[in-house]
């Protein structure tokens, strides 16, 4: 039996010349927790090139959601950007991931912390009811290179605001925070940096990290993701050493590079 299920795509967005996304049909079958991770690709000669994606849409959605890279040369995306609205998209059976809410341990705050298309998994977190049941304010830090490259900026401020079942939670709790580093903007610097020297801190106005009041979730690159754990260590925070073992933060890779 095929480990794939094939939806049909509904919906492809470019947002830049490296930057897409796309929706699909889901099937009732095909059970995840917001946050998790699908294999997905599609089938060249008559075999599946898939590779790992976060999934962007939210467990109780109807529709499946993904936002992708494209590399020029990369074996999938070089093909997946030309992707269409009725074609099929495999999406595997088994979604998994580390950046799960029931690994989070309670507290008052949670961090959600991205560069580049590792903001994927948190727009699926953001449309998860119980982040928002579990958590006093939510912080979204999503780090990018160009003003360009922050997709959804309006989905996060204009569009989730006035949902009609999230807004109320949104209004309330959400803090967007986009920062780039290489145009001028009204945020600058990497995530790792603004966290570091406390820039991040005193611009949305909360206490330093600490082990009492906060979590966190990370996605990024290796380097991203070696950099931030280093920084939230030395706040005292704990990470969660492997999968359904809860602690104070949790990391996952956006690519492997
Ligand atoms: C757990 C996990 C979740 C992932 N989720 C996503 C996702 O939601 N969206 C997404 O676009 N990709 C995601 N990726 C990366 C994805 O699996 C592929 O690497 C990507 O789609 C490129 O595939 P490719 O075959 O074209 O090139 P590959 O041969 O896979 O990659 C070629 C090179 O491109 C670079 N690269 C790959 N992906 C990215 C990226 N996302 N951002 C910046 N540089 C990249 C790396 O340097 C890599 O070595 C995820 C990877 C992992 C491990």
């Amino acid at each position: 039996m095929s480990k794939f299920i094939n939806e049909t795509v509904t919906y492809v967005h470019h947002w830049t010349d490296r930057l897409f996304t796309i929706k699909t049909t889901r099937s009732d079958s095909l059970r995840f927790r917001s946050g998790e991770f699908a294999m997905i690709g599609i089938e060249v000669d008559g075999k599946p090139l898939v590779r790992a994606y976060s999934i962007a849409s939210p467990a109780w959605a109807e529709e499946l959601e993904f936002f992708s890279i494209k590399v020029q040369d990369g074996p999938l995306t070089s093909r997946l950007q030309h992707i269409q609205v009725g074609d099929t998209l495999l999406v595997s059976k088994k979604p998994t991931g580390t950046l799960v809410l029931d690994d989070l341990l309670p507290a008052k705050h949670l961090y959600l912390l991205a560069t580049g298309t590792g903001l994927a998994p948190f727009l699926s977190l953001v449309r998860e009811p119980e982040m928002y049941e579990r958590f006093e304010k939510i912080i979204l830090v999503h780090g990018v290179r160009h003003t360009e490259d922050l997709a959804y900026k309006d989905f996060f401020e204009n569009e989730l605001p006035n949902d009609e079942i999230f807004g109320e939670w949104v209004r309330e709790k959400l803090i967007y925070y986009p920062t780039v580093t290489r145009d001028e903007f009204k945020n600058q610097g990497r995530v790792t940096d603004i966290i570091k020297s406390g820039k991040l801190f005193e611009d949305i106005g909360l206490p330093p990290m600490n082990k009492d009041d906060d979590r966190a979730m990370i996605c990024g690159s290796m380097a991203m993701n070696a950099d931030m754990s280093a920084i939230l260590d030395s706040f005292g925070l704990t990470v969660s050493p492997r999968m359904g073992v809860p602690a104070d933060y949790v990391v996952e890779r956006a690519f492997v590079g």
